[in-house]
């Protein structure tokens, strides 16, 4: 079970030569979605230049409608890997079907669950046979004891590396995309020794918003940070509004390092 045993019971979870749930706060950052390489690399250059540890792209997009950019699909994954490789930076991305997990096992070094898939059980226990870490976001209407039986759904199957991200949640609030649950760090932490992370860019889906969120996540105790950055967000095919300019990512990382270290 991945209950805590005492109160020094903490797992942190590698990533090449990085730990998640130690002493460093990692951030992970990149656009929504996959677009093209150019966008790709001015992103990977912007996360490596300020100091970011994981690069992200999504390239199977769970967009609410079928009309809109599905990402690039392998295609994508190959770019993703390429630029990953040439700013070594290990990278993540989102599987949607339990077919994928094998492929996309080829291209990233962790695999993303959404928020939409975080009770579909039959993905979850092929990223429990899969040879990588796997970020489990919480569901959008999941209690935090449902969000953690998910991820004992991943650890029965043998794969005990497993990140978890507060993501936001729906409420009756609409004037932000989800309502970010900062209270969710400190009792994750409470209730099993897994890393949790939070990503302030879905958790409130406007970009003014996502730094002042970092912060009260770092002030509750989390691990790390998942952030949506865009060389140009107004022409993103996905997350615009929440993405952040390259340059404002970078003060981003200097502000949370710094809150980190204080804390
Ligand atoms: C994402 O991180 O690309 C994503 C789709 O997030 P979520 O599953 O939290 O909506
Ligand atoms: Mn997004």
């Amino acid at each position: 079970l991945i209950n805590k045993k005492d109160n020094n019971d903490y797992k942190t979870v590698r990533v090449g030569n990085i730990e998640i749930g130690g002493e460093q706060l990692i951030m992970m950052a990149g656009p929504c979605a996959i677009e093209s390489k150019e966008q790709m690399l001015a992103s990977a250059k912007a996360v490596k230049e300020a100091g970011g540890h994981i690069l992200r792209g999504g390239a199977f997009k769970p967009r609410t409608s079928p009309y809109s950019f599905q990402g690039l699909g392998e295609e994508g994954l190959e770019i993703l890997k390429e630029v990953g490789e040439h700013y070594q930076l290990p990278v993540i991305s989102e599987v949607m079907d339990p077919r994928d997990v094998e492929m996309i096992s080829r291209y990233v070094d962790v695999i993303q669950i959404g928020t939409r898939n975080m009770q579909n059980f039959s993905l979850l226990k092929e990223a429990g046979r899969a040879n990588k870490p796997i970020l489990l976001k919480r569901g959008m209407a999941a209690t935090i004891e449902d969000w953690l039986m998910a991820a004992e759904y991943i650890a029965a199957e043998g794969n005990q590396d497993i990140i978890l991200c507060e993501r936001g949640i729906r409420t009756f609030e609409n004037y932000t995309r989800n309502t970010l649950d900062i209270a969710a760090v400190p009792i994750i932490k409470s209730l099993t020794y897994l890393p949790i992370i939070v990503d302030p860019s879905h958790g409130t889906g406007r970009r003014e918003l996502v730094a002042p969120m970092a912060k009260a996540a770092i002030a509750a105790g989390v691990d790390g940070l998942m952030v949506e950055i865009h060389p140009s967000p107004c022409d993103a095919l996905s997350d615009g509004p929440q993405s952040l300019e390259l340059p404002e990512f970078a003060d981003l990382m200097v502000e949370t390092q710094e809150l980190h270290k204080m804390i």
